[in-house]
């Protein structure tokens, strides 16, 4: 057992900032112990993140397509299509993932300790191993807890029809009627997954427009697809309590308004997993979200004990914490590192329709007073699109109008966050490599979603005078 000896490198949490850091420290043959709460590795993003919500997601869409297509639509068996047959199928590719990552850890020699860690000085953690109290000794400590989803304390998570992220996955019968407050990325994504499933969807959203961090245009794609499948959109809402009944949940606004639908889905934002961790014991603390304050190589103010992934803030995504997590054990290990994240991470959001994006937007350029010009390539003109069907959606490049430089990527659409990456390759190259000019002097495979870029350039340089 590990309990006997001193590590080199102990992480907490096995997620993938988690195993980003241990897998590092690991092959620079440092020892390193992971400690893990959950009987099963994978972190949050396999068991309740962006795993379960991305196979769910798929599986209701294959649905879809079968319900809409006349020489299938008749053949479906309800039961088979209803949200827990579908969870049912989302654990088969959970468990999937979970061999995979047992199987990382097991061949690099790395043990997974299954208990709660504590702090009990700066190189010490307690870990309850549910009866027992054991302590583990390390000289780098490298925390990767993740996040939950935030509970404010009037609302009463215990009802059965109030849910949040993690336990809407656990639903035992398809709600006729759901309200989605909190119109975020994961609320959003939520509108499109129960929409498609024929679930009445309201999605109340706090802010004016959603996902204000995003182009204008793809916002206004997005709010107007939502609204056309039949979700019902309320921007400037705040609510004002939360009554649950037997036979469903009243959301009170302050505006007056009072929505009833059979479960609330409660996504308005995330808090760090630290108010377990004993900080205080080592003089750290964490910021009223839980959240972890880091340098630049991912160090808290205890210069041995780093933080990385959701725990530290955004960009809270999967990818990046996986790159946090290696170079924090990067630094831990060999007391040095010059890798940082990539300064422009995409955004892929799954919802219907999927949208991604890169670089700047056009309300950005235009405040910075950026001369910029626009080329647009609509799906539904691509040879591709038409044949898949798939032709709602666009891909929309911002480039500079003298230098051609590639200063935004926009896309939504069926497959936005694979088409991104085309762009990104582009935009991230040095200098004058990074040219508008390569989408038309290069030959894309026909037909492709990727010729939506030689499209869009052509487009974007018919504009230049
Ligand atoms: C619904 C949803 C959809 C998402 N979709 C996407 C997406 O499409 N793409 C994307 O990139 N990201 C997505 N994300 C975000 C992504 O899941 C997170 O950014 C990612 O999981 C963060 O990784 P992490 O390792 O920091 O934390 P986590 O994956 O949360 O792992 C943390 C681990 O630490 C363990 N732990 C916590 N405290 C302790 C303790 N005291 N002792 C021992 N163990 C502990 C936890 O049990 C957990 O296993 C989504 C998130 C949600 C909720």
């Amino acid at each position: 057992m590990p309990w006997d000896k001193e590590y080199d490198v102990a992480v907490i949490g096995s997620g993938p900032a988690g195993e980003g850091a241990s897998m590092l420290a690991a092959k620079e043959d440092a020892s390193t112990v992971v400690i893990e709460r959950h009987h099963l590795v994978g972190g949050g993003c396999t068991h309740w993140g962006t795993i379960p919500s991305k196979t769910l997601r798929h599986a209701v869409s294959e649905v879809l397509k079968l319900r809409s297509n006349p020489l299938f639509a008749k053949m479906i068996n309800h039961a088979a299509t209803s949200l827990p047959a579908l969870l049912q199928n989302m654990s088969g590719v959970v468990g999937k993932q979970v061999m995979l990552r047992r199987d990382f850890y097991q061949r690099n020699h790395v043990p997974v300790v299954h208990g709660q860690a504590s702090f009990v000085d700066p190189h010490t953690l307690s870990v309850d191993t549910g009866g027992s109290q054991r302590s583990l000794r390390a000289k780098k400590i490298i925390v990767a807890t993740g996040s939950r989803p935030y509970r404010p304390s009037d609302v009463d998570f215990t009802h059965p029809r109030v849910r949040d992220s993690d336990t809407v996955l656990a639903l035992d019968e398809t709600p006729q009627t759901i309200t989605i407050y909190g119109a975020g990325v994961i609320g959003c994504e939520y509108a499109s997954i129960f929409r498609q499933l024929g679930v009445k969807v309201n999605l109340i959203n706090s802010r004016d427009k959603l996902l204000s961090f995003l182009d204008d245009e793809i916002i206004d794609a997005l709010s107007y697809h939502l609204r056309d499948q039949g979700v019902l959109l309320r921007h400037n809402e705040e609510y004002e309590r939360v009554e649950p009944l037997d036979e469903g949940v009243v959301l009170h606004l302050k505006s007056g308004k009072k929505i009833k639908s059979d479960v609330l889905l409660w996504a308005q934002g995330r808090t760090g997993n630290t108010a377990e961790l004993g900080l205080e014991r080592i003089g750290l603390s964490a910021d009223s979200r839980g959240l972890i304050k880091i340098d630049e190589v991912y160090r808290t103010a205890q210069p041995h004990i780093y933080a990385v992934g959701d725990v530290v803030g955004p960009p809270s995504l999967a990818s990046a914490s996986y790159d946090q997590g290696r170079f924090a054990a990067t630094h831990a290990v060999t007391g040095e590192n010059n890798e940082r994240l990539v300064q422009d991470i995409p955004t892929g959001i799954y919802t219907s329709p999927e949208i991604s994006s890169i670089g700047r937007t056009e309300r950005e350029l235009t405040s910075e007073h950026v001369p910029y010009e626009v080329g647009h390539a609509l799906f539904r003109s691509l040879a591709r699109a038409q044949i898949t069907g798939q032709g709602v959606g666009m891909l929309k490049l911002l480039f500079h109008r003298d230098t051609l430089q590639i200063l935004g990527v926009h896309c939504f659409g069926d497959q936005a966050a694979e088409i991104i990456h085309i762009g990104q390759a582009i935009m991230s190259q040095k200098g004058e490599a990074n040219t508008l000019r390569y989408f038309v002097n290069t030959t894309f495979n026909y037909p492709t979603m990727a010729e939506a870029y030689r499209v869009a350039a052509l487009n974007g340089l018919n504009r230049l005078c």
